[in-house]
């Protein structure tokens, strides 16, 4: 039983920690017709729109549910039904998308590489040369399962050069890493509430091209998820089509006003990556090696290789680490026994380091031998002399 009141810190990729005024700009209800709400949701669009520098050539559509909802919404509205999309994978999001573009009947290529690898614009530029039938191309900015970064610009540029149109799931780096629409050509980019601006999770959004979201009336086969639909009707009313998720609103909306005060995305990218820093610091202390190359690293979420010990099971370091307040994340690959933890949320580097500590902990109550073990014996050692 955790002795911890108060709620753990949680290092994963949403849900993630949020700060007080977040959590408390829930305390109120909204009606869905009342004028002030719908200022609100006006306002996050607004913002969401400068964050990517992108209000003179794009919309901003939110949608209900989770990051999925909308990233199914923008390929259902955007991808024409004779389209053809190419996926580029390289871990478990990538999948979904092309999971997500084959179940609704739609053509869809993909192209895999392991999941330490990025996919290269080079890449990206010999697949659409060689198959011209490609009109769509999809890509994970930060691949969650590992915390891999795809090489964005390079990529946008190539698509664009082919003139076929890209769909970016920006979910885990939007906020933190930059997006200029202006330098980085695209027609949709996708993200949600409960990432890198600190909200709650339950709804996402689309930073749709207007003269491409114009152009697709009628041509989403889904009813809730239809983009096009969404857009015009909170053009024409202010309001939500169906039902807002009114507290996630007003929570983001609130997430919204800190990310600004705390000197927007450039700010928000110092903090995850002192973050991410102060971990591997950590990390390296206890002799644990991260999975990536940290070239290819984003300061997002970590995957770090499990203790190569016969007490090491993830379940019970989770728990124990969880007991001292400490939220991780299981590895998700399938080839090496990893967890992950992310960089993420309203948390600072005084709390990776205490994290680093439970971690620290907990490995010694599971008789796995660490570096940072000998270290104090040695310390403890010099002193008795
Ligand atoms: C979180 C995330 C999503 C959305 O996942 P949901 O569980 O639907 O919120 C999609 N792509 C990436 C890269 C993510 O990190």
């Amino acid at each position: 039983m955790s002795l911890v009141s108060r709620d753990p810190i949680l290092l994963t990729p949403g849900p993630l920690t949020t700060s007080l005024a977040t959590k408390t700009a829930m305390l109120r209800d909204w009606g869905s017709w009342d004028a002030s709400f719908n200022a609100i949701t006006a306002d996050v669009r607004r913002m969401l729109l400068d964050i990517a520098n992108a209000k003179e050539t794009h919309v901003c559509v939110p949608m209900q549910g989770s990051g999925t909802f909308s990233i199914e919404a923008a390929v259902n509205t955007l991808l024409p039904r004779d389209g053809h999309m190419l996926v580029l994978i390289n871990g478990a999001y990538g999948k979904r998308m092309a999971k997500l573009v084959q179940m609704m009947g739609r053509q869809v290529s993909v192209f895999e590489t392991p999941e330490d690898v990025p996919t290269t614009a080079a890449d990206v530029d010999r697949l659409l040369t060689a198959d011209t039938s490609i009109t769509h191309v999809g890509l994970i900015h930060c691949e969650t399962s590992t915390g891999i970064l795809n090489p964005l610009h390079d990529i946008a540029e190539v698509v664009a050069r082919h003139k076929r149109s890209l769909i970016i799931d920006a979910m885990s780096s939007f906020g933190a890493l930059p997006v200029n629409a202006k330098e980085v050509p695209f027609d949709a980019l996708i993200a949600a509430s409960g990432k890198c601006i600190e909200g709650p999770p339950g709804m996402g959004f689309v930073l749709a091209r207007r003269t491409v979201l114009e152009k697709m009336e009628g041509n989403c086969t889904s009813l809730s998820l239809d983009l096009f639909d969404q857009w015009t009707y909170m053009e024409k009313t202010t309001q939500w089509r169906f039902t807002p998720p009114t507290h996630i609103v007003a929570a983001f909306h609130q997430a919204l006003l800190q990310f600004v005060a705390e000197g927007g995305q450039t700010a928000r990218l110092a903090r995850y990556q002192k973050n991410y820093e102060t971990l591997m610091a950590g990390m390296a202390e206890l002799g644990l090696k991260q999975f990536l190359d940290p070239k290819i690293q984003a300061p997002i979420i970590v995957t770090v290789h499990a203790p190569a010990s016969d007490n090491y099971e993830f379940k019970r370091f989770y728990n124990q680490v969880r007991d001292k307040g400490y939220v991780l994340y299981p590895g998700k690959l399938t080839q090496a026994e990893t967890f992950r933890v992310g960089c993420i949320g309203a948390i600072g580097a005084d709390e990776m380091r205490q994290a680093v500590h439970a971690m620290a902990d907990a490995l010694r109550e599971m008789g796995i031998s660490t570096k940072a073990t000998k270290a104090p014996a040695t310390k403890a050692a010099a002193h008795a002399l």
